[in-house]
């Protein structure tokens, strides 16, 4: 079979592809919460024949086809968002304040295609094909993991050799492809912190500790840190998001509570960056005052393995052709898959999905793709976990 095939079957069943993506669309579910969702991938895997695992992960499902090395991985998520859709489709979603505003039930819909080109395919290249479909990327759950960490702990990810994944963009031309080497999104960290002061009459600073006075130097600290203590070609940044304190204009509180991320592409960085800000709330102690600092890391960054990109990028050209690169820098984004090509050197790539000229983001009430472009993602995963069965 060569690759015009491939493209070939994907578009024959492009049909079937927007009717899966549609009934998910319509009934949504939050992360771990993927009943329905799961069970649909679960008989639909099967009525392709293939060796199916439940539960995977909490709600997880993974297909397998085939056996023996290599062991290629291909992973979709299946989880919506807390979001009530604001469009007038006939698929829009039929649950109140949940929806499909990320794309990932599109992401589920072309990689069953991709298991059915596949487990239809008769002269399939030796080795294992395992389909990950993930539960629970946008959130975490009451232990602080999300569904790929999940997965991996119930050792979906063990003997698994490469892995690959796309992500839907609805704001990038239909049809049009990303595929970087190196990082491509951040380690997304959060910092929680309280600075102590002691609350006072307003007109009699002195007999205190302002910790609004003390808020306005950690403030300016924190912002010192990327500016002055990384090196400049090392990407990262620091946003705050919240502060809080005080009631009355002539009151100065006891204390004031702040809350921001921290992002990052390497590892070193990443804990420099810690490290930095533990020192700046150390400020805090020089101006009489006091600090409690928790820093929670959560996922990490996407790695783009070059060699297994270079394989992505070799299929896209060979099938599309080299007009549909769009060159794309990386952004300081978070996504779970992190926690999966750090298991097994892998590449996830973007699949440009613009439905019309009304601006409909990631994570928005009127997010919607293009269907058009389903068949090319089918068609892409299937061509490329061939290629890296052949080992090319
Ligand atoms: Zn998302
Ligand atoms: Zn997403």
């Amino acid at each position: 079979m060569d690759f015009t095939g491939v493209l070939e079957q994907a578009r024959a069943i492009g049909d079937q592809i927007v009717d899966w993506r549609r009934d998910i669309h319509q009934h949504p579910e939050l992360g771990f919460q993927e009943n329905r969702t799961a069970r649909l991938v679960a008989d639909t895997l099967r009525s392709f024949g293939m060796e199916v695992a439940t539960g995977v992960g909490r709600t997880g499902v993974v297909g397998i086809l085939g056996e023996g090395k290599p062991v290629i991985g291909i992973r979709a998520d299946m989880d919506a968002l807390p979001l009530q859709e604001i469009n007038d489709v006939s698929y829009a979603s039929q649950t109140p304040g949940v929806m499909h505003a990320c794309g990932h039930d599109a992401h589920t819909a072309m990689l069953l295609g991709a298991a059915r080109v596949l487990s239809q395919m008769p002269d399939r290249p030796e080795g294992e094909i395992r389909f990950f479909f993930q539960p629970c990327e946008e959130a975490e759950d009451d232990e602080g993991k999300s569904g790929a960490t999940r997965m991996i702990e119930d050792g979906a990810l063990d003997g698994v050799d490469h892995v690959i994944g796309l992500h839907v963009a609805s704001d990038l031309p239909a049809g049009q492809i990303v595929i970087e080497d190196g990082y491509t999104t951040a380690n997304v960290d959060t910092f929680y912190a309280t600075i102590n002061g002691k609350g006072c009459h307003g007109a009699h600073p002195h007999r205190g500790v302002d910790p609004i006075f003390i808020l306005a130097q950690v403030i300016n600290a924190l912002h010192g840190i990327r500016a002055r203590r990384l090196n400049p070609i090392r990407p990262a940044v620091i946003s705050i998001g919240s502060v809080h304190s005080g009631n009355a204009s002539n009151v100065i509180p006891d204390d004031v509570q702040l809350t921001g991320t921290i992002r990052s592409f390497d590892d070193a960085t990443r804990e420099q960056l810690h490290r930095e800000i533990e020192a700046v709330f150390g400020l805090t102690r020089a101006l009489g005052g006091d600090y409690a600092l928790r820093i929670v890391k959560g996922c990490p960054s996407v790695y783009n393995d070059p060699q297994v990109a270079e394989v992505v990028r070799g299929a896209v050209i060979e099938m599309l052709g080299e007009d549909v690169i769009y060159r794309l820098e990386p952004g300081m984004g978070g996504e779970d898959f992190s926690y999966m090509a750090r298991k097994a050197p892998g590449a996830m790539f973007l699949l440009g999905a613009k439905r019309d000229q009304v601006e409909r983001p990631h994570h928005s009430p009127q997010f919607d793709l293009n269907e058009s472009v389903f068949p090319l993602g089918t068609a892409l995963l299937t061509e490329t976990a061939l290629r890296l069965l052949r080992g090319e």
